[in-house]
């Protein structure tokens, strides 16, 4: 599946990258790890990049959103999901209920690849990051946005129309797959969007173990 947003269309005004909340407690390590990622060579796409994209999100997120890599607007402001598909998961997530306190956002790959074809390598590449981001935001939930990034969280999952909508548990963590914001292009995958962002909702609202959901 594609990752990522429509390329610059319908974007605002661009400015600096904005700086990312540093969680508390934990600022030091987040600094640097951000530094490391900002000026990181470890794979080709740092060649291509205008930004790496770290984060967006609160300090302490109760709900961690992981998508797969930036798009060129991501990759203009050095922020995820900040394109269409972004402006689509933030109406999510505030019907929900959610601040932009609650929720952290971030992607698998930090820099945006090349035709916005994801590179598996690189991703293998970048995954050190990723985990060290996790193991400093310790969310007690996680969402994936599409097939990549719920291959990353979980390799052993079923491919993602089977599976969203249905939490599971990754990394030791409850996690709730949603097919990608970007992927929405019919009106069957725009209700299946609605129809599963009500059951995230469901599960934000049960046991913290994120295990249990009522029947849709
Ligand atoms: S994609 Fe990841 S590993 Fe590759 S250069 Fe960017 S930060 Fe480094």
């Amino acid at each position: 599946m594609a990752a990522r947003d429509a390329d610059g269309e319908g974007m605002g005004p661009l400015g600096p990258p904005e700086p990312a909340a540093a969680p508390d407690g934990s600022s030091l390590a987040w600094s640097s790890l951000r530094r490391e990622v900002e000026t990181c060579t470890r794979c080709p796409l740092h060649r291509s990049r205008t930004h790496a994209v770290f984060y967006r999100g609160g300090a302490r997120p109760r709900l961690v959103v992981v998508g797969e890599a930036p798009g060129a607007e991501e990759d203009r402001r050095g922020l995820p999901f900040v394109g269409r598909a972004g402006r689509r998961l933030d109406t999510a997530l505030a019907a929900l209920g959610l601040s932009e306190e609650e929720v952290g956002i971030l992607n698998v790959l930090k820099c945006r690849p090349p035709g916005n074809r994801f590179v598996p390598a690189a991703a293998r590449s970048c995954r050190p990051y990723l985990d060290r981001q996790l193991a400093i935001l310790d969310p007690p939930r996680l969402v994936s946005l599409g097939a990549r990034a719920l291959a990353a969280l979980d390799p052993g999952a079923p491919p993602i129309l089977r599976c969203a909508g249905q939490p599971r548990r990754a990394l030791g963590r409850p996690l709730f797959p949603l097919v990608h914001p970007a992927a929405i292009r019919s009106r069957a995958l725009a209700r299946r969007w609605q129809d599963d962002l009500a059951a995230l909702g469901s599960w934000l609202d049960g046991p913290s173990d994120g295990t249990a959901r009522e029947p849709l």
